[in-house]
């Protein structure tokens, strides 16, 4: 196996910048692949409320025996759920079916209008000022919105997870993310596994012996973003991790880039 995941520095948090992506997964797949994953030297599990699995990750996280101060794991908030109360309640329900006393990064999952941001953030600031976890972030939040979560918010704002893969760019929004500090987490890094057949990637793995899903995922790396791929299949799991032995030339970072402005 390759060298463990690097860190990417979030403020006080260090986040390893490949991490298991576990949504759809349910019941004994979820706790199998958090656990093989963990073994694998995964050290990154992002999970969510909404996702009905929290109950699997902590089972696979207990199972792997893996340090529990070793692992970050990501939770969120859905968003019917961010109003002030109703987000520190359902961040003790999952630390509940997690059966663990803290998260690492408690995310807003997505934004509600209906919602006064302001009310939202303050609940999240409260959530980690009552310990529930050691930061916080947001997720789908597009430049304005983060712009304005983080002037509001009394804590700093250390992840938005959005989209984002080589044929979806979200330049403009990494920008923002990095002027602020902000670490910039790919969801659906593969395309929903769409990118593994992709003849470009295809291509420019070739030469170093790498699929196109390694392609992809090394580009997010480059990038300075973080990837959280989701794999149920043992190969798969493997397949991505491996992924801290090669380097992709500048040429070929902006040949992946171009990939989206072609509408590929
Ligand atoms: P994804 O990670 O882009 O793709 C997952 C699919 O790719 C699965 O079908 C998986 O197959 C396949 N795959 C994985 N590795 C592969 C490889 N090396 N070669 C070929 N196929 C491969 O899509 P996603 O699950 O939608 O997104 C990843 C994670 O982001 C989610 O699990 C979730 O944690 C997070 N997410 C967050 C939000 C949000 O609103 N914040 C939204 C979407 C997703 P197998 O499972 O069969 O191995």
């Amino acid at each position: 196996m390759t060298a463990p995941a690097l860190l990417i520095a979030a403020g006080a948090a260090r986040i390893p910048v490949l991490g298991l992506g576990t949504w759809a997964m349910r019941g004994e797949e979820c706790a199998k692949a958090v656990a093989d994953a963990l073994a694998l030297g995964y050290r990154h599990i992002d999970t969510a409320a909404m996702y009905g699995n929290e109950r699997e990750v902590g089972l696979g996280l207990r199972a792997s025996g893996v340090k529990r101060d070793d692992v970050f794991l990501t939770t969120k908030v859905w968003s019917s759920d961010i109003g002030a109360g109703d987000l520190q309640r359902s961040a003790e329900a999952s630390l509940s079916r997690l059966q663990l006393p803290i998260v690492d990064l408690l995310l807003i999952h997505w934004p509600n209008p209906s919602i006064a941001l302001k009310e939202s953030i303050a609940a999240l600031c409260d959530a980690k000022r009552r310990g529930l976890t050691r930061q916080i972030g947001v997720s789908n939040f597009p430049v304005d919105l983060l712009r304005q979560a983080v002037a509001i918010s009394d804590e700093p704002i250390a992840v938005n997870q959005c989209e984002c893969n080589p044929r979806f760019d979200q330049s403009p929004l990494i920008e923002e993310c990095q002027k602020h500090g902000v670490v910039f987490v790919s969801h659906r890094p593969l395309g929903k596994g769409s990118l593994a057949r992709d003849p470009l990637l295809m291509r420019i793995g070739a030469a170093d012996g790498k699929s196109a899903a390694q392609v992809a995922l090394r580009w997010h790396i480059q990038k300075g973003l973080v990837a959280i791929p989701k794999a149920a299949r043992r190969q798969h799991l493997e397949e991505n991790f491996a992924i801290f032995d090669f380097e992709l030339a500048e040429k070929e970072m902006e040949e992946i880039s171009a990939m989206a402005r072609s509408g590929r």
